[in-house]
């Protein structure tokens, strides 16, 4: 008789394989496995996989505009731009003015999302993107008020399970600005675990105007609710019961998502939180006994119990535009805004950004700008596509906004007391004081490090295992282990495969590595990027390996591999950037600090999680293999730094790249006069050296002994008056603090 060995294996090698992994993988919870299902992988994936394919990568098609979405930017986001004033809003009003209101719900920009056939504008990702960034910069209570419509709340549910009666009535409604809706999800007991609500839908009998009707009698109390004081419509979560079995057998049926009208009887509404000093519409609201019909579930009987899928999928899309966007533009403005005010501002007699220290952190914004920009347009460009990549969107959430805070900080410091004054001329007060609000909503930033971005993205990015643990999962256990020897031979091939390259590039220095072709200079990154792949592939599975289950508890080590995940997607992104834009020789500088910052923190990523790592041998095994100490790469060098910062010190196309658009077509005064002193100051540049190199302290000295003209002298007169505008600071009457009514 013939040797089958696919039935030797089989029985002899995959069974008790089977049977050890399925007491030492990490089980996984009916929510986390919806919560790891939903949406989709992309290029996380191909990072994943430890060999990036780049020749797809750079076939991406560059995020675009249509001419539609042009003509909106340049015209109501304009118009729009032009009527916000964040100081008035903050600390006049309290609030958007109703002028602006009205422009909001006219034009259509809480429909973006929504398509045209609904009466919405049919935005790409990108063009919603876009506005999102242009308004954040002048007002982020303007841009908060445009995003919730936008992301969860709840256009983007409904089009995505809502049913063909719930679009046709909610979704022109929503377009239009007929309702105001707001998504409901936290409450005072449940933030991060979300799924721990208390709030409840009881399924039951109920008479309404005499008739008997089956609903749902709903009791909630939730806080921290973006519009909800102004809201129409509630998206409400909450945990879905029939005890009378009016639907079906089951009693506990789940976590749900229904439409809730906010004017029906029992609901309280309409108090204000106030978060960070910031002035969009937020709050708490309650609900006791409110009767909603069958149909108010969103999706209607056949997705109740799905809430937490469905909440999950629509932020595997929202969470990568709405506050990275927020988070690139703040990047932006914080490196355009400090290098300008370097430029303008001089101490001990030369301008602050001569002064290394300040190049530091000018530098640092500088790179930061580059990356998190390259990276907001790439996610866009893989949204466009039609993906839903709930692991880059995490990625995306979280390191925006963290770059943000980074940025803004420094921009902050370059500034120093310039940008402490709160007042209208503090162009960066209002964007510092909302770093709180986009470090802790869609998901603090310390749960989506620690849990979400490892903690899904080796499960879902992972070429096999998630297909594996569905195999050890089922039910079935023969149809399981069928599955799972087909998987766990492949994955083993794979595996092998990865760690040999792994180690050849690491011992080599990623040498021999592959680039795609016509990179130019950027070849040696690619090479690097793919080095780093591979490493983290093999960290990936040893640590899932050696750590199985108990790896949920080990949120450091989880914390780290996504921080590695992280930087090899927005190091991408960022080539892919350079790449787009034409490959600039003057923007090599923001590439290469770009770089060898990522790659410095992989490596101390990698170095730090085998110095953890609670099995010593694999640690030592581990390093040898993927850090071997003689090719490891340092932080940039203090000259690249001062490279990137000397970008945001002088006139240029690269500047313009950089810093360019966001501001522009935007009412910011305190802005415009920074970047017309920056222009004065640089235009006078020459003549002050003139001045200062013939021995003469001061302009009007030289001028009174002819050693300039009147024409120079007009020139220096108006370089420093505008430098004096910028440098001012507002001040207040005292009884202007003791207004009441607010
Ligand atoms: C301005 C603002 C607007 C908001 N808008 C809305 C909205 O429109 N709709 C809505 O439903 N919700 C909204 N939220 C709620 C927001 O999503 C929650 O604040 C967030 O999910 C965190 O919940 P929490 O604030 O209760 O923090 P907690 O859950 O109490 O967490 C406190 C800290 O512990 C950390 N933590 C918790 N669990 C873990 C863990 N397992 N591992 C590691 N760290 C952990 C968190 O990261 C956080 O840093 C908003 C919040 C704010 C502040």
């Amino acid at each position: 008789m013939e040797w089958d060995w696919r039935r030797w294996r089989r029985k002899w090698l995959t069974e008790p394989l089977y049977r050890m992994a399925q007491g030492a993988m990490p089980r996984l919870s009916a929510t986390e496995q919806e919560a790891i299902e939903a949406g989709d992988v992309w290029w996380d994936a191909q990072l994943f996989s430890g060999r990036p394919d780049w020749n797809r990568f750079l076939a991406t098609p560059p995020a675009k505009l249509s001419p539609d979405e042009q003509a909106f930017l340049d015209g109501p986001v304009a118009r729009l731009c032009a009527m916000l004033d964040d100081w008035d809003i903050s600390w006049n009003r309290y609030d958007l003015p109703p002028q602006v209101w009205s422009v909001l719900k006219e034009q259509g920009f809480f429909g973006m999302i929504i398509p045209r056939e609904y009466g919405g504008l049919g935005f790409s990702a990108y063009a919603h993107s876009e506005v999102v960034r242009r308004i954040s910069v002048q007002s982020v209570t303007a841009a908060v008020t445009v995003m919730v419509p936008n992301s969860l709340g709840p256009g983007e549910l409904l089009m995505q399970f809502g049913t063909q009666a719930q679009r046709d009535h909610w979704l022109p409604r929503l377009a239009r600005g007929q309702e105001i809706p707001s998504f409901g999800l936290t409450s005072p007991e449940a933030g991060s675990d979300a799924a721990a609500m208390t709030d409840t839908g009881v399924i039951c009998r109920h008479v309404v105007d005499g008739v008997e009707q089956i609903g749902i009698l709903l009791n909630w109390r939730k806080r921290y609710i973006t519009l909800s004081p102004v809201a129409t419509v509630l998206g409400l979560a909450f945990k879905l019961y029939d005890p009378d079995h009016l639907v079906g057998d089951k009693t506990d049926l789940g976590i749900s998502v229904a439409l809730v009208p906010t004017d029906l009887p029992g609901i309280t509404i309409g108090r204000r939180h106030l978060p960070a000093m910031q002035a969009f519409q937020n709050g708490p609201n309650e609900g006791k006994d409110v009767f909603v019909p069958l149909d108010a579930l969103i999706g209607g009987i056949d997705k109740a119990g799905h809430g937490w899928a469905m909440l999950m999928s629509a932020l595997a899309a929202g969470r990568g535009i709405s506050l990275p966007s927020l988070a690139a533009a703040a990047c932006v403005f914080a490196a355009h805004t400090a290098g300008a005010y370097a430029r303008v501002r001089t101490q001990f007699g030369v301008p602050i950004g001569k002064f290394e220290g300040v190049q530091e952190k000018l530098g640092r914004t500088a790179a930061n700008a580059y990356l998190v920009e390259g990276a907001r347009r790439f996610t866009c460009s893989g949204l466009d596509m039609g993906h839903k990549p709930s692991v880059v969107s995490a990625i995306m959430k979280l390191h925006a906004t963290e770059r943000m805070r980074q940025s803004v900080n420094d921009a902050m410091d370059v500034h120093a007391g310039k940008a402490v004054i709160d007042g209208p001329s503090n162009y960066l007060g209002g964007l510092y004081r909302a770093l709180p609000v986009g470090i802790t909503v869609e998901g603090a930033n310390i749960v989506t490090r620690n849990l979400i971005v490892f903690g899904q993205g080796a499960i879902r990015a992972h070429p096999y295992l998630m297909k594996e643990l569905q195999a050890l999962a089922d039910s079935d256990q023969e149809a399981g282990m069928d599955a799972f020897d087909g998987l766990i031979w492949k994955h083993i091939g794979h595996s092998a495969g990865t760690m040999l390259r792994a180690i050849g590039h690491a011992w080599s220095g990623a040498l021999f590595a592959a680039s795609p072709k016509g990179v130019g200079r950027a070849a040696p990154f690619y090479r690097r990027i793919n080095r780093y792949a591979a490493a983290f592939s093999v960290l990936s599975e040893m640590t899932v390996l050696s750590l199985g289950g108990s790896l949920k508890r080990r949120e450091m080590l989880s914390a780290r591999l996504g921080d590695i995940l992280a930087e090899l997607y927005l190091l991408s992104a960022m080539l892919k950037r350079w790449h787009d834009e034409g490959q600039h020789e003057a923007d090599l500088p923001l590439v290469k600090v770009c770089a060898f910052q990522g790659f410095s923190t992989i490596e101390k990523r990698i170095d730090d999680i085998l110095h953890n790592y609670p099995s010593r041998w694999l640690a030592g095994l581990l390093r040898l293999m993927v850090l071997p100490p003689f090719t490891r790469v340092r932080p940039p060098t203090d000259a690249a730094l001062a490279g990137c910062a000397q970008i945001l010190l002088e006139p240029s196309e690269a500047r313009m790249r950089l810093v360019g658009e966001v501001w522009s077509n935007c009412n910011g005064r305190a802005v415009e006069d920074l970047e017309q002193a920056f222009d004065l100051v640089v235009k006078a540049q020459p003549l002050m050296d003139s001045v200062r190199h013939s021995g003469l302290k001061d302009w009007r000295v030289a001028h009174a002994k002819g050693a300039i003209s009147d024409q120079q002298a007009q020139v220096l007169e108006e370089a420093e008056k505008a430098a004096a505008r910028v440098i001012q600071v507002d001040d207040f009457a005292a009884d202007e603090f003791a207004r009441s009514g607010h």
